[in-house]
C-alpha cells in the first residue's frame, strides 16, 4: 500500500509523525473498519473477520501496512497480519499451547524449560501481531498486575537460581515498552551477580524499525553481552528502514540474529527462501532457525508439511551458501527443545524417541500426561514439572557417609535411576524435576 494514501487517513499526520515509533505505535491499525477503509481489495469479506477478532484482535503498523500490495490478496506480508477466519475453524492437531509453556512457569509469566536460561515474558502486547504468532492465547487476556511487580517475581526468582546463567525477554515484543521501562527491564536482570548473557527477542526490525533509536541502541549497549533474535519471514520485509535499525544495532556491538517461520503461502518456497536468506546476510544478520510452524490453535491455515520443509532446505543446502543457511527446527515440549529436523528418518525420530524414553522414567499409573501429535503421529509427552516417586532400591545408608553433597544412584518405581544424597533409603518418596532428573527432596508421607 501507498505510504502517502495510508498517511492520507490520519488527520494532519506528517512525514516526521511517519518516522516516530510512538505514532505508529498509537495509530496502529485494530479495526475491521479501518483495515477495510484502507485496504479495499484485501477484505473480500470483512464481516466474517469480526468473529475472528473476538478470538484473536489485529493490530498492524501502518508502516508493515505499507509494505503490503493491495492488488494480491494472498500477499506474503498480508497473510502474516491480516486476520483469516480459518483462524477460528476447528482444527484437532491444534492446541492453545502444544509446548505446555504454561505448566513451565516457575513464577507468573516466566518459563523455564532448560535448567539454564529462562524466557520472560515481559508483556503481552506487540507492535503488529502476527497471525502465525505461537503466543497468540495471550492476546485477549488483560495484564492483571503491575510491571514491576512481575518483574520483582522473576528477578527473584533468577537470583534465588544460581544455574541460570541467561534470561531471554520476550513477549509479546518487550521493545513495545519505552526506554525508561526497558532500561529498568535490564538492569533489574543485569543486578544478578550469576547471571551472564542477556537476549532480547522482538520483531520490531520487520514491523516497526523506526523503534530502533539512537536512545534504545545506547540503553541496549550498556547491558552486554547482549543478543538481539528477532524475525523476518519474506524478503520484502527487509526494507531500507529494516536495514537501518539492524545497522545500529551491530554498530552498538550487539550481534543480530534471524528467526524464520515457514509458513505456507509465505515463504515456503525455494526461491522466496533463498531471497531472505540472502538478503539477511547482506546486512549482517545472521539466519540462525527456521522454525516448523507449530500445532498452535488459530494457525494451522499457515502450516506446511514437514516434508515440504525438508524437500526445501534440501535443495537449498546444495546452491545456497552455507554462511546463509538456518537451521530447521521443529521445537517440542519439554527438555527435548529444538529438534533438529534434518530427516524424517533420522535425527527427528531418534529425538523424539529419546523424549518419550525418558519420559517412561517419571510415568507411574496415575500420572496425567499430554501427547503432542504431530500430523496425526504421537511425537511428544508433555509431564509435569515435578513427580514424586518411592525409592524401591537403595544401598542403605552408613555411617562415615556424611560427606557434604555426596550423592549415590537408587531405583525408583518406574525402575529409572536417580542420584540421591547418601541419606535417602529404600521405601521413601521423593520429588524429582522432570525437567532435569534431578532429585530435590524428600516428600513426608
Ligand atoms: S511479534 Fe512475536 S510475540 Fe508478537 S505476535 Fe509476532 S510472533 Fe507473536
Amino acid at each position: 500500500m501507498n505510504k502517502k494514501i495510508i498517511l492520507s487517513h490520519y488527520r494532519n499526520a506528517s512525514e516526521k509523525d511517519w518516522k516516530n515509533w510512538r505514532w505508529q505505535f498509537q495509530n496502529r491499525v485494530t479495526s475491521i473498519k479501518e483495515l477495510a477503509g484502507m485496504t479495499g481489495r484485501l477484505m473480500p469479506r470483512p464481516e466474517n473477520l469480526h468473529r475472528v477478532l473476538s478470538s484473536y484482535p489485529m493490530a498492524i503498523t501502518p508502516y508493515f501496512l505499507s509494505l503490503i500490495e493491495t492488488n494480491n490478496e494472498n500477499n506474503p506480508l498480508a497473510l502474516q497480519c491480516i486476520p483469516d477466519e480459518k483462524e477460528v475453524s476447528v482444527s484437532s492437531h491444534c492446541s492453545d499451547d502444544p509446548l505446555n509453556e504454561d505448566c513451565s512457569m516457575p513464577v507468573p509469566k516466566m518459563i523455564q524449560r532448560y535448567p539454564d536460561r529462562v524466557l520472560a515474558i515481559v508483556t503481552q502486547t506487540c507492535a503488529t501481531y502476527c497471525r502465525h504468532c505461537n503466543r497468540k492465547r495471550f492476546w485477549k487476556k488483560k495484564e492483571t498486575s503491575t510491571l514491576k511487580s512481575r518483574l520483582g517475581k522473576m528477578v527473584q526468582y533468577v537470583a534465588d537460581s544460581p544455574g541460570i546463567r541467561e534470561v531471554i525477554l520476550s513477549g509479546g515484543d518487550p521493545l513495545t515498552y519505552d526506554d525508561d521501562q526497558m532500561e529498568m527491564i535490564l538492569s533489574s536482570f543485569a543486578a544478578i551477580p550469576h547471571l551472564e548473557v542477556l537476549r532480547v527477542g522482538s520483531r520490531m526490525p520487520a514491523v516497526l524499525p523506526m523503534r530502533i533509536t539512537k536512545e534504545l541502541c545506547r540503553i541496549l549497549k550498556r547491558y552486554r553481552p547482549l543478543w538481539f533474535n528477532t524475525q523476518f519471514n519474506h524478503p520484502s520485509e527487509i526494507t531500507p528502514d529494516a536495514e537501518r535499525a539492524c545497522n545500529m544495532l551491530q554498530e552498538a556491538g550487539i550481534p543480530v540474529s534471524n528467526q524464520s517461520v515457514l509458513l505456507k503461502g509465505v515463504n515456503d518456497n525455494e526461491d522466496i527462501m533463498r531471497r531472505l536468506l540472502y538478503r539477511l546476510q547482506k546486512i549482517s544478520v545472521r539466519p540462525y532457525y527456521l522454525f516448523h510452524c507449530e500445532p498452535v490453535k488459530g494457525c494451522g491455515h499457515l502450516r506446511t508439511e514437514m516434508v515440504a520443509g525438508l524437500k526445501m532446505m534440501e535443495k537449498l543446502r546444495k546452491n545456497c551458501s552455507g554462511l546463509a543457511m538456518p537451521q530447521y527446527v521443529a521445537d517440542l515440549p519439554g527438555r527435548s527443545g529444538k529438534v533438529p529436523i534434518l530427516a524424517l528418518s533420522g535425527s527427528l525420530e531418534n529425538d523424539l524417541r529419546k523424549h518419550q524414553d525418558e519420559a517412561v522414567n517419571y510415568m507411574t499409573d496415575n500420572i496425567e500426561v499430554e501427547i503432542l501429535l504431530f500430523e496425526d503421529r504421537p511425537i511428544g509427552i508433555s509431564l509435569p514439572n515435578f513427580v514424586e516417586l518411592i525409592v524401591t532400591e537403595a544401598e542403605p545408608w552408613a555411617k562415615g557417609d556424611t560427606v557434604s553433597g555426596a550423592t549415590k544412584p537408587v531405583k525408583v518405581q518406574t525402575g529409572a535411576t536417580i542420584l540421591v544424597p547418601t541419606f535417602v533409603s529404600e521405601g521413601e518418596k521423593i520429588r524429582i524435576d522432570t525437567r532435569t532428573g534431578e532429585y530435590l527432596t524428600r516428600v513426608k508421607g
